[in-house]
């Protein structure tokens, strides 16, 4: 029987959700009954109670038929949007806060050097024994020249480089608020000193030059800064605007100098925080420790952290248990732009992750099971139309010339073949290069170093292909944030297929592959003389008796087919959707197990429309 047919309002009135908000908060946003969300989410084939979660499509679909254009926000963006909300007064307490700085260069140039000097020349003054503990970044003390009484502070983040940089970009976390780049002054401009300008530039942070090294015998600083000035940096003397300063981090020199520069440009970007409101931040690092359990360095970017404070950081929710600053002391409280080791959480958060402290505690469990549920049941494949489209469209504007590939496939012997099939592609125009490959399922590590390539390789583009495995579930999110292109495959020849398609510009005329549904294995029924049944939760989408098929056993393609038969109780379906269970059998597959996931997907040939 058809769903009876609403009529939809031409306008549309937007409203906001937080994510994983329930049925009842969705009602009671939307101005309706909630009982009558319930009718219309079953009328799609959703069971659902007023407790339960929202899947967010679901959610916008009913919203459209209320006549609201539905959109959801991150907990902790929404949290900061209303605390400004309800406390006015909060941008009058904001204060000047330290600047956070990370140092980059070119190898041997001295990154690791400086950051030391800087922490020797620094900290060991006046504290026996400095800085002892690593965690992942530290704060000095600088006095002010005019008026020694007065000290400010700058925050270093301790792990040097590009790719700590890249990675937390790719999560969508502001850390840095400056870039010192050191150039040797014997070297001069490098490859990785021209990435690391891409880099800040990219990211819109501006940079302190350190021009290192300058006690040896064949330093040439002028050179550098002439190559420097090759590359836009033009120093602020020869009328430029990019301050340089000329150091020895082994023999400490002119090391205040460069700090007082600091502080110069941070005055410059005016970087204000606000003690008073509630804790937000960025992990850095974190980790499983024997004897404390989760702990994370957090890089605390407003507001004030406390003992006991309840907060959500990624997936987990978690209490400040203690809290350890970067001198390995206990400390109760801590302010804006510090980084502060934090116990008390539930689960190891991933670096670049969001930290905020909650006033509502019941909210933020709800959103951080609702986290870690949709993080079981992995995302769905996405759309495999989206990024090789637009490469086939910068490959016609000739802005490409080389594709990039990172390889994952279950078996080693396919890694091999893939790597020297992919490669022979490779024309006078457009090369195909493999920068990493390995045996295994894609994961997150995977996703953020395409990410990187993306960034700093200019003329380029990635895609990771995945051979008879899939992506973990976080390397999916990461995938979808980051806009970084997976595909997935079974058959070497397709993979071939669709890599030539996409270098000659003609992928429009390919097979695409769209995943419309997942299932979970939950029981396994013998049935006599048919054999085993799946007797499975549809965990995502929907299945439709005439999908094609997967079983995908731990992130790895077991079987590839068609459904078989599709059963709810004794009636064949035609199809079942997302929250209800059913009955599967793949053509061909006897071998279920329980915890296996059986994907259904649909492949339609995509006319091409030009040539
Ligand atoms: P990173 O790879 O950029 O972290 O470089 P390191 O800090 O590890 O330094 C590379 C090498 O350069 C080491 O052997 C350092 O001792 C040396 N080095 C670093 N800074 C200076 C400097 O100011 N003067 C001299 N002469 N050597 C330096």
């Amino acid at each position: 029987m058809p769903a009876p047919v609403r009529a939809v309002p031409a306008e549309l009135k937007p409203v906001r959700l937080i994510e994983g908000s329930t049925v009842r908060e969705f009602a009671e946003k939307l101005e309706v009954k909630p009982k009558d969300v319930v009718a219309l989410l079953f009328e799609r084939g959703v069971m659902a109670t007023i407790n339960q979660t929202l899947n967010a499509e679901i959610a916008r679909e009913v919203g459209r038929a209320f006549g609201y254009d539905v959109s959801f926000g991150a907990f902790e963006d929404m949290t900061q949007e209303t605390e400004f909300e309800i406390t006015p007064e909060a941008m009058e307490d904001t204060d000047t806060r330290a600047p956070v700085v990370t140092v980059m260069g070119h190898v041997d140039h001295g990154k690791t050097s400086l950051l030391d000097a800087i922490r020797v020349a620094r900290v060991a003054e006046g504290e026996a024994g400095g800085i002892t503990q690593h965690i992942g970044a530290y704060s000095v003390e600088v006095p002010n020249p005019d008026n020694p009484a007065e000290r400010r502070r700058i925050v270093f983040l301790d792990t040097p480089g590009h790719e700590a940089f890249t990675m937390m970009r790719a999560r969508g976390a502001k850390v840095t608020d400056i870039v010192v780049l050191v150039v040797a002054a014997d070297d001069g401009v490098m490859p990785q000193t021209v990435e690391a300008i891409e880099h800040a530039r990219a990211a819109n942070v501006p940079i302190v030059v350190a021009i290192n090294k300058i006690d040896k015998p064949d330093a040439n600083p002028e050179r550098v800064k002439k190559e420097l000035a090759d590359r836009g940096l033009l120093w602020d003397s020869w009328g430029g605007s990019t301050t340089m300063v000329e150091v020895s981090a082994k023999k400490k020199q002119n090391i205040e100098d460069l700090l007082e520069m600091i502080l110069l440009t941070a005055d410059i970007l005016d970087l204000k925080a606000n003690p008073k409101r509630l804790a937000a931040g960025t992990v850095l690092e974190a980790k499983l420790d024997r004897g404390r359990g989760a702990v994370a360095t957090v890089l605390i970017q407003n507001g004030t952290l406390k003992v006991g404070d309840p907060f959500i950081v990624g997936n987990f929710f978690g209490r400040v248990r203690a809290l350890i600053d970067d001198r390995g002391r206990d400390v109760q409280e801590t302010g804006p732009a510090t980084p502060v080791e934090v116990l008390g959480l539930q689960g190891v958060p991933s670096a670049g992750d969001q930290f905020q402290v909650v006033a509502d505690v019941a909210k933020a469990q709800q959103i951080s099971s609702f986290r870690q549920s949709k993080a079981r049941t992995s995302a769905l494949a996405r759309s495999a139309a989206r990024g090789l489209d637009q490469l086939h469209e910068q490959l016609e504007a000739g802005e490409i010339k080389e594709l990039l590939v990172i390889l994952k496939a279950d078996v080693q012997g396919s890694v091999e073949v893939l790597k020297e099939t992919l490669t022979k592609l490779s024309t006078d125009k457009v090369k195909v290069r493999i920068i990493r490959s390995g045996v295994g399922a894609i994961t997150e590590s995977d996703v953020l170093y395409a990410s990187a390539s993306n960034a700093t390789t200019s003329g380029a583009a990635t895609v990771i292909i995945g051979f008879n495995v899939r992506p973990e579930s976080r390397a999916d999110e990461v995938a979808k944030q980051e806009k970084v292109d997976i595909r997935l495959h079974s058959i070497i020849y397709k993979v071939e297929e669709e890599i030539r398609n996409a270098m000659i510009g003609m992928l429009d005329a390919t097979t695409k592959e769209t995943v419309i549904g997942k299932a979970e294995v939950r029981d396994v029924i013998r049935v006599p003389k048919v054999g085993s049944v799946a007797g499975c939760m549809i965990i995502d989408g929907l299945i439709k008796r005439t999908a094609k098929a997967r079983l995908i056993r731990e992130n790895v393609v077991i079987f590839d087919s068609a459904i078989g038969s599709l059963r709810r109780f004794k009636d064949d379906m035609s199809e079942v959707a997302q929250g209800f269970e059913c009955g599967i059998t793949i053509e061909r597959f006897n071998d279920y197990k329980v915890g296996d996931i059986i994907e259904a997907y649909i492949t339609e040939k995509i006319a091409a429309t030009q040539l």
